[in-house]
């Protein structure tokens, strides 16, 4: 016991706007990325993050940065594109940048991706057109994500409050006030607002790791998701040699990093052939700047032969069409319903958030990560364990409080994981 008297800490409510954002910066570098010195950074924004990026900037060169480079985007730019561009811009992408990128990655810079920018940015926009230019730049992004799915650096995603993003997630709030507000949503779902946040993630992953550690044992063959109203019954059957996952890790370079901010989910490579009956998204979808709503789909033999959306629908079946593995799920992650985001009630329309408020499912490309000796196999070999491939990844949940989830052994039997939503 220590006789020092300690001053009490400053609650972080009580600090200024632009010292909160200074912390949350400090929190990017150090527990997100973990960025070492002598690293290059490069980080992707909107033109509205500048704020949040400069100070990012001025942290990661305190701990050593080589070189901090940011590509912005630019909402209204985003849009003069579909109004103005001749048709034949819509199949382009820019592969010297997505190139670029691989070769830093290769290069060993660390990445960091800052979520934010409106949502609902292409809603009236034409879905064609909207799915091409999502299917160009994933095309031409596939080196640089192959070695982010794969791991090979550190690397984190955390969010900005934008204007516009504020305004979806609180309608009846005036403008200033819904960023202020969606600010501080951010900084409580990202565990950012205790005294020493550096050592909260240290307990929020350990915590994760040990639920980890439980399922990795059990070695499931299938889990089973049925909620109380039966509009789920979903059998998600589990990838041979799958691994589960979450938490922070090391990447390949040896880096430990936090990929997500917030991050609540233990995640594992669901197998591509073996996923059978129906599902209903709990939240809404926000997908490139659209939102698709209600979603329900029917699985066979692990593909999708059925799906249905009261908005977006169009959206949602271009993006089912975007290649072979786009109908197939790479991912399934269990997160309790009292997780803190699930409690604060809000929906964000960011997966960021809202997939560490509920259990979901992700169409798309699998994490070679979640399977053992993953990281070292090639597509086949992956694809043999039953690992899906795609140019796609999207995450859209399924976990409600009524929802039930069962671990499912090799024999058929089964013992229960979640009852209305939370862990037995
Ligand atoms: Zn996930
Ligand atoms: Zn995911």
């Amino acid at each position: 016991m220590s006789s020092a008297v300690a001053t009490p800490p400053v609650s972080f409510a009580s600090l200024p706007f632009e010292e909160k954002l200074d912390r949350f910066a400090r929190l990017a570098v150090h527990v997100g990325l973990n960025l070492q010195a002598g690293q290059e950074l490069v980080i992707s924004a909107s033109t509205e993050m500048m704020p949040l990026v400069r100070r990012i900037t001025e942290h990661a060169y305190k701990a050593g940065a080589l070189l901090v480079t940011t590509l912005y985007s630019d909402d209204e730019a985003a849009l003069a594109r579909f109004r103005f561009a001749a048709d034949e811009s819509f199949d382009h992408a820019p592969q010297w940048l997505a190139d670029g990128m691989a070769a830093a990655f290769r290069g060993g810079a660390a990445r960091l991706a800052l979520a934010g920018a409106n949502p609902a940015l292409l809603a009236g926009q034409d879905p064609a057109k909207v799915s091409r230019a999502n299917i160009a730049a994933s095309k031409a992004n596939k080196p640089a994500m192959e070695l982010i799915t794969r791991h090979a650096i550190n690397w984190s995603v955390l969010a900005s409050a934008t204007p516009a993003w504020a305004k979806l997630v609180f309608p009846d709030t005036p403008a200033d006030e819904a960023v202020a507000k969606l600010w501080d949503a951010i900084f409580t779902a990202s565990r950012a607002t205790g005294d020493d946040p550096v050592a909260d993630w240290k307990a929020h992953s350990a915590n994760l790791h040990q639920r980890v550690a439980l399922l990795n044992e059990k070695r499931f063959h299938a889990l089973r998701f049925h909620s109380a109203d039966g509009a789920t019954d979903l059998t998600v059957g589990l990838a041979d040699d799958h691994l589960w996952a979450g938490g922070g890790g090391a990447s390949g370079n040896g880096v430990f990093c936090n990929p997500n901010i917030p991050t609540e989910e233990c995640f594992t490579t669901p197998h591509k052939d073996r996923v059978d009956g129906v599902v209903q998204a709990s939240k809404p979808l926000s997908h490139q700047g659209t939102l698709i709503e209600n979603i329900r789909c029917r699985f066979a033999g692990g593909r999708i032969v059925e799906a249905t959306a009261s908005a977006g629908e169009d959206v949602l079946n271009r993006l089912i069409g975007t290649d072979e593995g786009a109908a197939r799920l790479g991912e399934v992650a269990l997160v309790p319903h009292s997780s803190p985001i699930s409690q604060s009630g809000l929906l964000f329309w960011s997966t960021l958030f809202d997939e560490n408020a509920a259990s979901h499912i992700a169409l798309g490309q699998a994490y070679a990560t979640c399977l053992i000796d993953g990281e070292t196999m090639d597509a086949e070999a992956l694809a043999a364990k039953g690992a899906n491939s795609s140019l796609i990844h999207v995450d859209w949940m399924i976990g409600s409080p009524t929802m039930n989830v069962d671990g499912v052994d090799q024999n058929g039997s089964s013992e229960p994981l979640m009852r209305a939503g939370d862990w037995v």
